[in-house]
């Protein structure tokens, strides 16, 4: 299983419960706001192996952090008590849902009509730079794409 990294997912996410007024639609588009990123050719480490592949592992586990740390930092940055703290930290999560309703199919072996149909759609759009040999295959094209799509996100955060 390969997937964008997850910051870049959160941080639209951020940006899109922080901007869009009506909460509903901010959750709804949080949630494709997925794909489109996804359809952007970048690079990930696979995390089918998780549990024999160290490195993997590790890159997940900063990643899942640095999302949950980064929405947690701009929930609290609009104050506890506000609704946006609650939508922010939802809209993160919407964000990141359509990768994480891929576990099942990957981690618990759940092939039913449904998590399989969603994982055809998800590979679909996805544009992972190794399978579909853009950039030359290129690794480090594939990382910069997305660190430029979180400048851009974080810049129309700022702005
Ligand atoms: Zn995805």
């Amino acid at each position: 299983m390969k997937l964008m990294f997850l910051t870049p997912h959160a941080v639209a996410g951020i940006v899109i419960a922080a901007k869009i007024q009506n909460p509903f639609l901010a959750i709804i588009l949080a949630f494709f706001s997925h794909f489109v990123l996804d359809a952007i050719p970048h690079w990930t480490t696979s995390i089918t192996n998780l549990l024999r592949d160290k490195k993997a592992f590790v890159v997940l586990l900063i990643d899942s952090f640095l999302s949950l740390g980064l929405g947690l930092f701009f929930a609290f940055r609009e104050g506890f008590s506000t609704s946006k703290f609650w939508l922010i930290l939802i809209c993160a999560g919407m964000a990141i849902l359509p990768d994480a309703m891929r576990i099942p199919f990957y981690f618990f072996h759940c092939r039913s009509r449904f998590f399989q149909g969603w994982e055809n759609i998800h590979i679909s759009i996805d544009q992972d730079v190794r399978r579909n040999t853009l950039f030359f295959g290129k690794k480090t094209f594939g990382i910069l794409t997305q660190m430029l799509a979180i400048l851009l996100l974080f810049w129309l955060l700022l702005s």
